[in-house]
Protein backbone atom coordinates (compact mmCIF):
# COMPACT_ATOMS: atom_id res chain seq x y z
CA UNK A 1 0.00 0.00 0.00
CA UNK A 2 2.40 2.52 -0.93
CA UNK A 3 0.75 5.14 -3.46
CA UNK A 4 -2.05 7.26 -1.85
CA UNK A 5 -5.66 6.34 -3.70
CA UNK A 6 -7.04 8.58 -6.18
CA UNK A 7 -10.73 9.60 -6.25
CA UNK A 8 -12.55 8.32 -9.14
CA UNK A 9 -16.23 8.51 -8.09
CA UNK A 10 -19.08 8.61 -10.75
CA UNK A 11 -16.60 7.60 -13.82
CA UNK A 12 -17.35 4.02 -14.26
CA UNK A 13 -14.38 1.46 -14.05
CA UNK A 14 -14.32 -1.50 -16.18
CA UNK A 15 -13.34 -4.56 -13.92
CA UNK A 16 -10.03 -4.90 -15.47
CA UNK A 17 -8.86 -1.55 -14.73
CA UNK A 18 -10.11 -1.93 -11.10
CA UNK A 19 -8.09 -4.96 -10.70
CA UNK A 20 -5.23 -3.25 -11.83
CA UNK A 21 -5.15 -0.62 -9.84
CA UNK A 22 -5.94 -2.74 -6.52
CA UNK A 23 -3.50 -5.29 -7.36
CA UNK A 24 -0.62 -2.08 -7.63
CA UNK A 25 -1.46 -1.53 -4.80
CA UNK A 26 -1.08 -5.23 -3.15
CA UNK A 27 2.62 -6.88 -1.74
CA UNK A 28 2.98 -9.90 -0.53
CA UNK A 29 3.75 -10.19 3.25
CA UNK A 30 6.56 -11.20 4.41
CA UNK A 31 8.14 -14.50 5.57
CA UNK A 32 7.81 -16.27 9.06
CA UNK A 33 8.68 -19.89 9.92
CA UNK A 34 5.89 -22.19 10.03
CA UNK A 35 5.41 -25.79 11.22
CA UNK A 36 4.70 -28.03 8.33
CA UNK A 37 1.76 -29.72 9.39
CA UNK A 38 -0.27 -26.10 9.33
CA UNK A 39 2.03 -24.98 5.86
CA UNK A 40 -0.57 -26.88 3.26
CA UNK A 41 -1.17 -24.24 0.44
CA UNK A 42 1.44 -21.62 1.91
CA UNK A 43 4.14 -20.05 -0.52
CA UNK A 44 7.45 -21.39 -0.08
CA UNK A 45 10.00 -18.83 1.11
CA UNK A 46 13.39 -20.67 0.67
CA UNK A 47 15.29 -23.31 -1.22
CA UNK A 48 15.01 -26.36 0.63
CA UNK A 49 18.23 -28.69 0.87
CA UNK A 50 17.90 -32.41 2.07
CA UNK A 51 19.79 -32.59 5.32
CA UNK A 52 20.95 -36.12 4.29
CA UNK A 53 20.06 -38.35 1.64
CA UNK A 54 17.30 -40.58 1.34
CA UNK A 55 16.59 -43.02 1.79
CA UNK A 56 19.64 -43.16 3.87
CA UNK A 57 20.93 -46.48 2.89
CA UNK A 58 20.17 -49.29 0.61
CA UNK A 59 17.10 -50.86 1.31
CA UNK A 60 14.82 -53.63 0.28
CA UNK A 61 11.60 -52.73 -1.88
CA UNK A 62 10.06 -55.94 -1.53
CA UNK A 63 9.49 -59.16 1.20
CA UNK A 64 11.73 -61.79 0.19
CA UNK A 65 15.82 -62.86 0.41
CA UNK A 66 18.68 -60.58 -0.17
CA UNK A 67 21.37 -62.36 -2.44
CA UNK A 68 24.22 -61.42 -4.79
CA UNK A 69 22.53 -61.85 -8.29
CA UNK A 70 25.48 -63.98 -9.45
CA UNK A 71 24.62 -66.68 -7.33
CA UNK A 72 20.97 -67.10 -8.26
CA UNK A 73 21.93 -66.44 -11.93
CA UNK A 74 20.90 -69.46 -13.75
CA UNK A 75 17.64 -70.10 -11.29
CA UNK A 76 15.21 -71.13 -12.99
CA UNK A 77 11.27 -72.41 -11.99
CA UNK A 78 12.30 -76.33 -13.16
CA UNK A 79 16.25 -75.72 -11.38
CA UNK A 80 15.72 -74.25 -8.13
CA UNK A 81 19.44 -72.91 -6.47
CA UNK A 82 18.93 -73.77 -3.04
CA UNK A 83 20.71 -71.14 -0.44
CA UNK A 84 21.68 -71.59 2.85
CA UNK A 85 19.27 -68.58 4.81
CA UNK A 86 22.13 -66.50 7.56
CA UNK A 87 20.17 -63.84 8.43
CA UNK A 88 16.93 -62.46 9.15
CA UNK A 89 16.58 -58.60 8.63
CA UNK A 90 13.04 -56.53 9.34
CA UNK A 91 12.82 -52.89 8.83
CA UNK A 92 14.05 -50.73 11.78
CA UNK A 93 17.24 -53.38 12.11
CA UNK A 94 20.80 -52.38 11.97
CA UNK A 95 21.97 -55.44 9.59
CA UNK A 96 25.35 -55.17 11.14
CA UNK A 97 26.33 -58.88 9.92
CA UNK A 98 27.63 -58.88 6.57
CA UNK A 99 26.32 -61.61 3.73
CA UNK A 100 28.57 -64.27 3.09
CA UNK A 101 28.75 -65.27 -0.52
CA UNK A 102 26.40 -68.52 -1.35
CA UNK A 103 24.04 -67.82 0.91
CA UNK A 104 20.72 -65.79 1.48
CA UNK A 105 19.13 -63.32 3.86
CA UNK A 106 15.50 -63.44 4.39
CA UNK A 107 14.51 -59.30 4.22
CA UNK A 108 11.51 -57.49 4.52
CA UNK A 109 10.73 -54.39 2.70
CA UNK A 110 11.89 -51.17 4.00
CA UNK A 111 15.15 -53.35 5.60
CA UNK A 112 18.59 -52.39 4.70
CA UNK A 113 20.47 -54.31 2.80
CA UNK A 114 23.69 -56.70 4.10
CA UNK A 115 27.04 -55.79 3.25
CA UNK A 116 27.76 -58.44 0.16
CA UNK A 117 24.18 -58.52 -0.92
CA UNK A 118 23.19 -56.65 -4.30
CA UNK A 119 19.59 -58.26 -5.05
CA UNK A 120 16.48 -58.64 -3.55
CA UNK A 121 14.45 -61.84 -4.15
CA UNK A 122 10.87 -61.39 -3.99
CA UNK A 123 9.30 -64.30 -2.14
CA UNK A 124 6.29 -65.18 -4.61
CA UNK A 125 9.57 -66.24 -6.69
CA UNK A 126 10.90 -68.80 -3.87
CA UNK A 127 9.76 -71.45 -2.02
CA UNK A 128 10.24 -69.31 1.20
CA UNK A 129 12.55 -71.87 2.92
CA UNK A 130 13.75 -71.03 6.35
CA UNK A 131 16.90 -72.50 6.61
CA UNK A 132 17.23 -73.28 2.93
CA UNK A 133 15.66 -71.17 0.35
CA UNK A 134 14.73 -72.46 -3.07
CA UNK A 135 14.99 -69.54 -5.70
CA UNK A 136 13.27 -70.42 -8.77
CA UNK A 137 14.08 -66.73 -11.14
CA UNK A 138 17.62 -65.40 -11.78
CA UNK A 139 17.48 -61.81 -11.18
CA UNK A 140 19.71 -58.76 -12.17
CA UNK A 141 21.96 -57.07 -10.15
CA UNK A 142 20.25 -54.41 -8.12
CA UNK A 143 16.00 -55.65 -8.35
CA UNK A 144 14.24 -54.81 -5.73
CA UNK A 145 16.89 -52.80 -3.84
CA UNK A 146 16.49 -49.10 -3.21
CA UNK A 147 19.73 -47.24 -3.66
CA UNK A 148 20.51 -44.90 -0.98
CA UNK A 149 19.64 -41.67 -2.22
CA UNK A 150 17.61 -43.07 -5.13
CA UNK A 151 14.99 -40.04 -3.86
CA UNK A 152 16.79 -37.29 -2.62
CA UNK A 153 20.47 -36.35 -2.48
CA UNK A 154 22.30 -35.24 0.69
CA UNK A 155 22.58 -31.43 0.27
CA UNK A 156 20.34 -31.27 -2.69
CA UNK A 157 17.83 -28.55 -3.47
CA UNK A 158 14.77 -30.62 -3.17
CA UNK A 159 12.17 -27.46 -3.10
CA UNK A 160 12.70 -24.16 -4.50
CA UNK A 161 11.09 -20.62 -3.76
CA UNK A 162 8.13 -20.16 -4.58
CA UNK A 163 6.63 -23.42 -4.70
CA UNK A 164 3.55 -24.04 -3.04
CA UNK A 165 3.23 -26.65 -0.43
CA UNK A 166 0.73 -29.69 -1.14
CA UNK A 167 0.52 -32.78 0.54
CA UNK A 168 3.19 -33.70 -1.61
CA UNK A 169 5.36 -31.09 -0.56
CA UNK A 170 5.07 -31.78 3.17
CA UNK A 171 6.00 -35.38 2.99
CA UNK A 172 9.26 -34.13 1.20
CA UNK A 173 9.73 -31.10 4.16
CA UNK A 174 9.31 -33.73 6.52
CA UNK A 175 11.32 -36.83 5.06
CA UNK A 176 14.18 -33.73 4.21
CA UNK A 177 14.60 -33.13 8.39
CA UNK A 178 12.66 -30.16 8.18
CA UNK A 179 10.23 -29.88 11.23
CA UNK A 180 9.56 -26.37 10.06
CA UNK A 181 9.52 -24.00 6.75
CA UNK A 182 9.94 -20.81 5.74
CA UNK A 183 6.78 -19.88 3.63
CA UNK A 184 4.98 -16.26 2.77
CA UNK A 185 2.50 -15.15 5.67
CA UNK A 186 -0.73 -16.25 5.35
CA UNK A 187 -2.65 -13.02 5.39
CA UNK A 188 -5.42 -12.50 8.12
CA UNK A 189 -8.37 -10.64 6.64
CA UNK A 190 -10.94 -8.95 8.97
CA UNK A 191 -14.63 -9.92 7.98
CA UNK A 192 -17.27 -7.10 9.05
CA UNK A 193 -21.06 -7.04 7.88
CA UNK A 194 -23.29 -3.70 8.40
CA UNK A 195 -26.59 -3.09 8.76
CA UNK A 196 -29.20 -2.53 11.03
CA UNK A 197 -31.73 -4.72 9.32
CA UNK A 198 -28.70 -7.73 10.23
CA UNK A 199 -29.60 -10.67 12.85
CA UNK A 200 -27.14 -13.39 13.77
CA UNK A 201 -28.25 -16.54 12.23
CA UNK A 202 -29.45 -18.74 15.63
CA UNK A 203 -31.83 -15.65 15.63
CA UNK A 204 -35.21 -15.64 14.33
CA UNK A 205 -35.66 -12.48 11.80
CA UNK A 206 -38.16 -10.03 13.45
CA UNK A 207 -39.97 -7.52 10.85
CA UNK A 208 -37.63 -5.98 8.28
CA UNK A 209 -34.59 -8.09 9.75
CA UNK A 210 -32.90 -10.65 8.23
CA UNK A 211 -29.98 -12.70 8.84
CA UNK A 212 -26.51 -11.75 8.14
CA UNK A 213 -25.44 -14.05 5.26
CA UNK A 214 -22.27 -12.32 4.06
CA UNK A 215 -20.10 -13.20 6.74
CA UNK A 216 -20.57 -16.44 6.64
CA UNK A 217 -20.00 -16.46 2.60
CA UNK A 218 -17.00 -14.35 3.07
CA UNK A 219 -15.26 -15.89 5.76
CA UNK A 220 -15.39 -19.13 4.07
CA UNK A 221 -14.50 -17.03 0.58
CA UNK A 222 -11.54 -15.76 2.61
CA UNK A 223 -10.65 -19.09 3.95
CA UNK A 224 -10.81 -20.97 0.52
CA UNK A 225 -8.47 -17.95 -1.30
CA UNK A 226 -5.63 -19.46 1.34
CA UNK A 227 -5.82 -16.41 3.95
CA UNK A 228 -7.57 -16.64 7.74
CA UNK A 229 -10.67 -14.62 8.34
CA UNK A 230 -11.27 -12.92 11.77
CA UNK A 231 -15.07 -12.55 11.73
CA UNK A 232 -15.59 -9.45 13.41
CA UNK A 233 -19.22 -9.11 12.71
CA UNK A 234 -21.94 -6.78 12.59
CA UNK A 235 -21.21 -3.17 12.83
CA UNK A 236 -24.91 -1.02 12.70
CA UNK A 237 -25.49 1.62 11.06
CA UNK A 238 -24.06 4.32 12.67
CA UNK A 239 -20.84 6.43 12.38
CA UNK A 240 -19.42 4.99 15.56
CA UNK A 241 -20.14 1.46 14.98
CA UNK A 242 -18.71 1.66 11.99
CA UNK A 243 -15.42 3.41 12.97
CA UNK A 244 -15.00 0.58 16.21
CA UNK A 245 -15.31 -2.44 13.74
CA UNK A 246 -12.82 -0.79 11.01
CA UNK A 247 -10.10 0.27 13.55
CA UNK A 248 -10.79 -3.62 14.54
CA UNK A 249 -10.28 -4.40 11.51
CA UNK A 250 -7.25 -2.19 10.72
CA UNK A 251 -5.84 -4.56 13.17
CA UNK A 252 -5.58 -7.09 10.42
CA UNK A 253 -3.74 -7.52 7.46
CA UNK A 254 -7.09 -6.90 5.12
CA UNK A 255 -10.56 -6.11 5.75
CA UNK A 256 -13.43 -7.10 3.51
CA UNK A 257 -16.54 -5.30 4.48
CA UNK A 258 -19.90 -5.98 2.83
CA UNK A 259 -22.95 -3.15 2.26
CA UNK A 260 -22.96 0.58 3.17
CA UNK A 261 -21.41 1.85 0.04
CA UNK A 262 -24.03 2.66 -1.59
CA UNK A 263 -25.74 5.81 -1.28
CA UNK A 264 -28.95 4.90 0.70
CA UNK A 265 -29.03 7.46 3.90
CA UNK A 266 -27.67 5.13 6.29
CA UNK A 267 -24.62 4.33 4.15
CA UNK A 268 -21.79 5.95 6.33
CA UNK A 269 -18.83 3.89 4.88
CA UNK A 270 -17.77 6.78 2.71
CA UNK A 271 -17.90 9.34 5.39
CA UNK A 272 -16.25 7.01 8.13
CA UNK A 273 -13.47 6.19 5.64
CA UNK A 274 -12.86 9.30 4.56
CA UNK A 275 -12.12 10.50 8.17
CA UNK A 276 -10.17 7.39 9.44
CA UNK A 277 -8.69 6.26 6.38
CA UNK A 278 -8.48 6.85 2.33
CA UNK A 279 -10.96 5.46 0.04
CA UNK A 280 -12.11 5.01 -3.81
CA UNK A 281 -15.73 4.47 -4.61
CA UNK A 282 -15.78 3.02 -7.48
CA UNK A 283 -18.78 2.24 -9.82
CA UNK A 284 -17.92 -1.03 -11.81
CA UNK A 285 -18.90 -1.38 -15.46
CA UNK A 286 -20.55 -4.54 -14.17
CA UNK A 287 -23.12 -7.05 -13.07
CA UNK A 288 -23.45 -8.50 -10.69
CA UNK A 289 -21.34 -6.33 -8.41
CA UNK A 290 -21.55 -2.35 -8.22
CA UNK A 291 -20.89 -0.62 -6.65
CA UNK A 292 -17.10 -1.53 -4.70
CA UNK A 293 -15.04 0.60 -2.81
CA UNK A 294 -11.17 -0.04 -2.39
CA UNK A 295 -8.60 2.06 -0.02
CA UNK A 296 -6.58 1.44 2.74
CA UNK A 297 -7.02 2.21 7.04
CA UNK A 298 -3.60 2.53 8.25
CA UNK A 299 -2.26 1.00 5.28
CA UNK A 300 -4.37 -2.03 5.29
CA UNK A 301 -6.35 -2.76 1.95
CA UNK A 302 -9.98 -2.53 2.51
CA UNK A 303 -12.27 -4.31 0.10
CA UNK A 304 -15.84 -2.59 0.77
CA UNK A 305 -18.34 -5.06 -1.07
CA UNK A 306 -21.95 -4.53 -2.00
CA UNK A 307 -24.54 -5.61 0.58
CA UNK A 308 -26.06 -7.97 -1.96
CA UNK A 309 -25.30 -11.62 -0.96
CA UNK A 310 -24.45 -13.07 -4.79
CA UNK A 311 -22.38 -9.24 -5.75
CA UNK A 312 -20.50 -9.85 -2.17
CA UNK A 313 -19.01 -13.21 -3.32
CA UNK A 314 -18.74 -12.07 -6.68
CA UNK A 315 -17.10 -8.97 -5.92
CA UNK A 316 -14.96 -10.79 -3.43
CA UNK A 317 -13.79 -13.40 -6.30
CA UNK A 318 -13.12 -10.57 -8.88
CA UNK A 319 -11.25 -8.19 -6.69
CA UNK A 320 -10.33 -9.25 -2.96
CA UNK A 321 -9.15 -13.19 -4.02
CA UNK A 322 -7.02 -12.38 -6.40
CA UNK A 323 -5.31 -9.65 -3.77
CA UNK A 324 -4.94 -11.63 -0.91
CA UNK A 325 -3.44 -14.55 -3.01
CA UNK A 326 -1.31 -11.71 -3.83
CA UNK A 327 -0.27 -11.13 -0.39
CA UNK A 328 0.19 -14.75 0.04
CA UNK A 329 2.98 -14.33 -2.34
CA UNK A 330 1.10 -17.04 -4.91
CA UNK A 331 1.50 -16.17 -8.43
CA UNK A 332 -1.42 -17.55 -10.24
CA UNK A 333 -3.91 -14.85 -9.13
CA UNK A 334 -6.50 -15.47 -11.62
CA UNK A 335 -8.75 -18.44 -11.97
CA UNK A 336 -8.20 -20.79 -15.10
CA UNK A 337 -10.67 -20.48 -18.20
CA UNK A 338 -11.91 -21.76 -21.31
CA UNK A 339 -14.17 -21.48 -23.73
CA UNK A 340 -17.64 -23.28 -23.74
CA UNK A 341 -20.67 -23.54 -26.15
CA UNK A 342 -23.91 -21.60 -24.57
CA UNK A 343 -27.00 -23.66 -24.89
CA UNK A 344 -29.33 -21.10 -24.28
CA UNK A 345 -30.33 -17.12 -24.79
CA UNK A 346 -29.21 -15.28 -22.16
CA UNK A 347 -30.13 -11.23 -21.83
CA UNK A 348 -27.53 -8.58 -19.88
CA UNK A 349 -27.38 -5.22 -19.69
CA UNK A 350 -25.50 -3.80 -23.21
CA UNK A 351 -23.36 -1.78 -21.48
CA UNK A 352 -22.16 -3.78 -18.89
CA UNK A 353 -19.60 -6.86 -18.18
CA UNK A 354 -21.91 -9.37 -17.25
CA UNK A 355 -21.06 -12.65 -15.20
CA UNK A 356 -23.78 -15.41 -15.23
CA UNK A 357 -23.69 -17.95 -12.52
CA UNK A 358 -23.41 -21.03 -14.67
CA UNK A 359 -22.70 -24.98 -15.14
CA UNK A 360 -19.84 -25.90 -17.23
CA UNK A 361 -19.80 -29.36 -18.87
CA UNK A 362 -16.68 -30.13 -19.47
CA UNK A 363 -17.59 -33.36 -21.20
CA UNK A 364 -19.79 -31.73 -23.67
CA UNK A 365 -18.04 -28.07 -23.94
CA UNK A 366 -20.69 -26.79 -23.02
CA UNK A 367 -22.06 -24.13 -20.52
CA UNK A 368 -25.83 -22.92 -18.93
CA UNK A 369 -26.88 -20.85 -16.41
CA UNK A 370 -28.02 -22.09 -12.93
CA UNK A 371 -31.54 -19.70 -13.78
CA UNK A 372 -32.50 -16.46 -12.29
CA UNK A 373 -29.80 -14.52 -11.63
CA UNK A 374 -30.99 -11.66 -9.47
CA UNK A 375 -28.47 -10.26 -7.06
CA UNK A 376 -30.10 -11.17 -3.89
CA UNK A 377 -30.62 -15.23 -5.23
CA UNK A 378 -27.75 -16.74 -3.81
CA UNK A 379 -28.57 -20.12 -4.79
CA UNK A 380 -27.25 -18.83 -8.21
CA UNK A 381 -23.85 -19.08 -6.78
CA UNK A 382 -24.39 -22.35 -5.16
CA UNK A 383 -25.69 -24.10 -8.36
CA UNK A 384 -22.87 -22.92 -9.94
CA UNK A 385 -19.63 -24.48 -11.00
CA UNK A 386 -18.29 -21.49 -13.26
CA UNK A 387 -19.32 -17.88 -14.14
CA UNK A 388 -19.85 -17.51 -17.83
CA UNK A 389 -18.09 -13.74 -18.79
CA UNK A 390 -20.00 -12.09 -21.07
CA UNK A 391 -18.36 -8.76 -22.57
CA UNK A 392 -19.59 -4.84 -22.64
CA UNK A 393 -21.40 -4.40 -26.04
CA UNK A 394 -24.44 -6.94 -26.99
CA UNK A 395 -27.58 -7.18 -24.75
CA UNK A 396 -28.42 -10.68 -25.92
CA UNK A 397 -26.01 -13.55 -26.27
CA UNK A 398 -27.69 -16.26 -28.17
CA UNK A 399 -27.68 -20.27 -27.81
CA UNK A 400 -24.68 -21.95 -29.72
CA UNK A 401 -22.40 -18.74 -29.08
CA UNK A 402 -18.52 -19.47 -28.07
CA UNK A 403 -18.64 -17.52 -24.36
CA UNK A 404 -15.64 -17.61 -22.55
CA UNK A 405 -15.93 -19.09 -18.87
CA UNK A 406 -14.29 -18.59 -15.23
CA UNK A 407 -13.56 -21.93 -13.41
CA UNK A 408 -14.32 -21.11 -9.98
CA UNK A 409 -14.35 -25.01 -8.75
CA UNK A 410 -11.60 -26.15 -9.75
CA UNK A 411 -9.24 -27.35 -6.74
CA UNK A 412 -6.36 -25.22 -6.13
CA UNK A 413 -2.85 -26.27 -7.71
CA UNK A 414 0.22 -24.24 -9.35
P1 LIG B 1 -26.53 -2.18 1.31
O1 LIG B 1 -25.44 -2.12 0.28
O2 LIG B 1 -26.03 -2.05 2.70
O3 LIG B 1 -27.61 -1.19 0.98
O4 LIG B 1 -27.19 -3.62 1.16
C1 LIG B 1 -27.77 -4.03 -0.05
C2 LIG B 1 -28.68 -5.23 0.16
O5 LIG B 1 -27.94 -6.30 0.69
C3 LIG B 1 -29.78 -4.97 1.17
O6 LIG B 1 -30.95 -5.64 0.72
C4 LIG B 1 -29.26 -5.60 2.44
O7 LIG B 1 -30.27 -6.00 3.32
C5 LIG B 1 -28.49 -6.79 1.89
N1 LIG B 1 -27.42 -7.18 2.80
C6 LIG B 1 -26.47 -6.35 3.28
N2 LIG B 1 -25.63 -7.01 4.09
C7 LIG B 1 -26.06 -8.30 4.13
C8 LIG B 1 -25.61 -9.46 4.81
N3 LIG B 1 -24.53 -9.44 5.61
N4 LIG B 1 -26.29 -10.62 4.62
C9 LIG B 1 -27.38 -10.64 3.82
N5 LIG B 1 -27.83 -9.58 3.14
C10 LIG B 1 -27.21 -8.40 3.30
MG1 LIG C 1 -26.81 -1.54 4.47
Amino acid sequence: MKTAPREVEGKPLSVDEALARILERIHPLPDEERPILDALGAVLAEDVRAANDVPPFANSAMDGYAVRASDVAGASPQREVRLPVRLDIAAGDAAERPLEAGAAARIMTGAPLPRGADTVVRFEDTDRGEAIVGIRVAVPRGENVRRAGEDLRAGEVVLTRGAILRAAEIGVLATAGRPAARVVRRPRAAVLSTGDELVEVGETPGPGKIRDANRYTLASAVRAAGAEPVVIGIARDTPEALRAALERGALEDAIVTSGGVSVGDRDWMKTVLREIGAMDFWTIAMRPGKPVAFGEIRGKPIFGLPGNPVSALLTFELFARPALRKMAGQSRLQRPRTRARLTEDVAKPPHLRFFARAVHDAASGTVRTTGPQGSGILRSMSLANSLIDLPVGPELVRAGSEVDVVLTDLPEDR
